[in-house]
């Protein structure tokens, strides 16, 4: 699909020639989230546009209904011009830069839409944040076969789980601001990302499509291994229409459409690094089926061994919180002992030396001792001595 070839897209994916024949109850409901989450945006999402995006998607979800007939496919036919399958690459990550504002989640979400639409055998996970992963979860359905994936164990027991159905995973991460503060190109975190490039091969995986703001943010393994043969493309912007192209042959470009699959702007994007595959991949021979066992397996010990640490430390804490509890106790005792042991030279005082006064008792002790404890202390010293006479 090179220089003009994107014609007839829309059609072939059941596009705007049946919007309007049905309206299902939640496309009200989608509309508002998506003018809330466009607010902001220049030029703002009005409710006329937010309506046609999700009847758009209303249509797109009753043409992935339909089997797929991809040997008379306009789209499967021009995608043998894509690099990969519609970039995505068997074990081997894509990266497209888009400076945000200009495409870069559209292009994000139109390559899980060719996914999803072209590619039934696979199941595409990501972590971009659709409206019925989110705001309207359970309100409004989400595609067939499109995940959502948070951290490094998730995807990773999504892709095992997909491989033991037969079928392919694929996988497309939009960078994030959150994403890479967290996991700087520089910190093991990214180290353990490009060991995902290795174990992900083990799998069959179709991807990552990696999707990042600038050059400068993608992965510092990534620029330097030379993984990105062919496969390192910017979205850039011509004559209001926005092109994929490939930066080793700018001559090499597809249209964008705008996305069939709503997304929200606003919603939660990162990606926690959870999983140190190096370690992961240590544990997996054999073949495709056996390494998703593996990897489940695995994936269930480190869980399991994440609970007994947190356990144990919880244990710690409660440990410690009894220590401490015990020590406050015997400092309690320690100081009644020391209260006690004063009392008693006080009485004795009052006992030898009647005439001692309040005053004088107070400024020997270098305390603020209360009127009442005095006369307390001077009652049982009277107590004592009456005691004494009386035995005597
Ligand atoms: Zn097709």
């Amino acid at each position: 699909m090179t220089a003009g070839g994107a014609a007839s897209l829309a059609a072939a994916t059941g596009g705007s020639a049946e919007c309007g024949t049905d309206r299902p109850d939640w496309v009200e409901p989608l509309a508002a989230v998506l003018v809330r989450d466009g607010q902001d945006r220049r030029p703002a999402t009005t409710l006329e546009r937010a309506d046609r995006i999700a009847l758009r998607y209303a249509s797109f979800l009753r043409w992935l209904e339909r089997p797929h007939d991809a040997p008379g496919c306009v789209v499967c036919l021009k995608a043998h011009d894509w690099p990969g399958q519609f970039l995505f690459h068997t074990g081997q990550p894509t990266v497209v830069v888009a400076p945000q504002g200009h495409g870069k989640t559209n292009a994000a979400s139109y390559l899980m839409e060719l996914a999803l639409g072209h590619r039934r055998e696979w199941d595409v996970f990501t972590n971009v944040p659709f409206p019925w992963f989110e705001d309207l979860r359970g309100a409004v359905p989400a595609p067939p076969r499109l995940f959502a994936v948070h951290s490094a164990t998730e995807l990773m027991a999504g892709i095992a789980n997909t491989v033991l159905q037969d079928r392919i995973p694929a996988v497309v991460l939009d960078e994030s601001g959150q994403w890479l503060s967290s996991h700087d190109w520089r910190s093991g975190g990214a180290e353990s990302w490009t060991k995902f490039t290795y174990v992900e091969r083990h799998f069959r995986t179709r991807g990552p499509v990696l999707v990042y703001h600038t050059w400068k943010t993608v992965l510092e393994p990534l620029r330097q291994e030379g993984d990105l043969r062919g496969s390192y493309c910017r979205v850039i912007k011509v004559r209001g229409k926005y092109r994929i192209a490939r930066v080793e042959d700018r001559s090499r470009w597809w249209v964008v459409e705008e996305s069939a699959l709503p997304y929200l702007t606003l919603g939660l994007r990162g990606f926690d690094m959870d999983l140190d595959f190096k370690e992961l991949g240590s544990h997996l021979s054999g073949s495709l089926t056996a390494v998703a066992q593996q990897a489940l397996d695995y994936l269930r010990e480190l869980a399991e061994r994440r609970a007994a640490e947190a356990d144990q430390a919880a244990e710690g804490a409660r440990d410690a919180h009894e220590a401490a509890v015990t020590n406050r106790n015997a400092a309690m005792a320690r100081r009644d002992d020391a209260f006690e042991w004063r009392n008693e030279e006080i009485v004795r005082k009052f006992v030898e030396h009647p005439e001692t006064t309040n005053g004088e008792v107070r400024g020997h002790y270098r305390t603020n001792i209360g009127g009442p404890l005095l006369a307390r202390l001077r009652a049982e010293a009277d107590r004592r001595r009456e005691q004494v006479g009386g035995t005597g």
